[in-house]
């Protein structure tokens, strides 16, 4: 098997099919037509990676689905909107005939909503479980579970959950085990090796990398793939040409800016580290993180996304000091190249497990300036934490 630097080179194109050209061009259609009326009654007993009808995808969308899946080490993938449908697409698929859903208490605040909003009153038994409960999620696994979705690290509190562990005990009952793998990457995280059977990205983030794309990526392997195909095919989730095309040239140099961006992490977080303003930086990347073993054995690497708890301040203090910020752009999403900073909210973030910080929590997206910089600006705004 080829390295996956290599393989971030090379999938997802074939110049000898199209005229030399290195990258595979955008193809844009609606309509597909067939050579005769024999080849169009057919065209739905070929797989969902044939060209039919615009909305299933073009040679474009196949060429970015098939390489994630390679890279990640799934059987198949689809691209879907952005990353909301890739979570709602899964658990569409996994709760059609309802039953129990087990969701880590640290699952990405808008998928709880789906699976309140959505999932409950469609009479889904959705129970949320301590994300470090690893193999002891067989307690909680019941005859009628669907499935247990997973996210590791958890969205701001970043706990690293044991996913070989709780696929362990959910595949002795034959129950599949979803992650986002949005932090993790395919280039950081191979989900597959690890024991998930569905894994979700936002594209939007690193994948793509730019800022520019929203995009969702599900990797299946075979047992789950068709499920969740058809199931993206029926609620309409295509997306155009363009994106794919772009979120296919992000992904080529999605591992120099991975590299780079978690050398910058890890830099500025060990100088926060060391700040007596704070109390703790949650990164797994810092041997001081309670899931660092955990995050060491799975994890090729670690994002550039962290949190940083603050010790007790006023929350003026803490807009004084994120206004005061120069180089850190303050918005949602991240897995750009940019740096990012927000502050988390974290009174109602849990349902199952009990989350008290020391104080106010901001979260920092590392981008590719020079982390020197970053530092200098850190320091500059944090005179208003007193
Ligand atoms: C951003 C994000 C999503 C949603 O992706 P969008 O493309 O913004 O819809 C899903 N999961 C995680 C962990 C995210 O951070």
């Amino acid at each position: 098997m080829k390295t996956i630097d290599t393989e971030l080179a090379h999938l997802g194109r074939d110049p000898n099919r199209y005229s030399g050209m290195v990258n595979t061009p955008v193809f844009r259609t609606s309509t597909v037509v067939f050579p005769n009326l024999a080849a169009y009654e057919d065209r739905k007993n070929t797989s969902f990676k044939s060209v039919r009808y615009g909305r299933h995808g073009t040679p474009t969308t196949f060429a970015f689905e098939e390489a994630v899946a390679t890279l990640e080490g799934g059987h198949q993938a689809v691209a879907v909107p952005n990353g909301m449908a890739a979570i709602a697409g899964v658990l569409l698929a996994l709760t059609r005939g309802g039953g129990h859903l087990l969701v880590t208490d640290g699952v990405y605040a808008p998928a709880r909503h789906f699976c309140e909003r959505q999932l409950r009153p469609r009479g889904v038994d959705v129970e949320y479980y301590d994300p470090l409960l690893g193999a002891g999620v067989a307690h909680k696994l019941r005859a009628n579970t669907v499935g247990v979705y997973t996210e590791s690290p958890s969205s701001l509190t970043f706990e690293i959950q044991d996913i070989p562990a709780i696929a362990a005990a959910a595949h002795a009952r034959q129950i599949p085990v979803v992650t986002d793998n949005t932090w993790g990457t395919p280039y950081f995280f191979p989900a597959f090796e690890r024991g998930v059977d569905v894994s979700i990205h936002a594209a939007t983030k690193y994948i793509n990398g730019h800022s520019d794309v929203m995009m969702g990526v599900i990797v299946c392997n075979e047992r789950y793939w068709q499920d969740v195909r058809q199931t993206v095919s029926d609620f309409g989730f295509g997306v155009s040409p363009e994106e794919c095309w772009l979120a296919l040239r992000g992904l080529r140099t999605m591992g120099v800016r991975l590299k780079q961006q978690m050398a910058n992490a890890i830099e500025v977080a060990r100088w926060l580290e060391r700040r007596p303003e704070v109390a703790r930086v949650l990164y797994p990347a810092l041997e001081s993180h309670p899931g660092h073993a955990l995050w060491k054995r799975d994890f090729r690497g670690a994002a550039s996304l962290f949190s940083v708890v603050l010790k007790g301040v006023s929350a003026d203090a803490v807009s004084t000091f994120v206004d005061r910020l120069e180089l850190f752009g303050i918005g949602s999403s991240w897995g750009g190249y940019e740096s990012l900073v927000n502050v988390a909210h974290t009174e109602n973030l849990r349902t199952a497990t009990g989350w008290r910080p020391e104080g106010p929590m901001i979260r920092l997206h590392i981008g590719l300036e020079s982390p020197q910089d970053l530092i200098v600006d850190l320091a500059q705004a944090m005179s208003a934490l007193g």
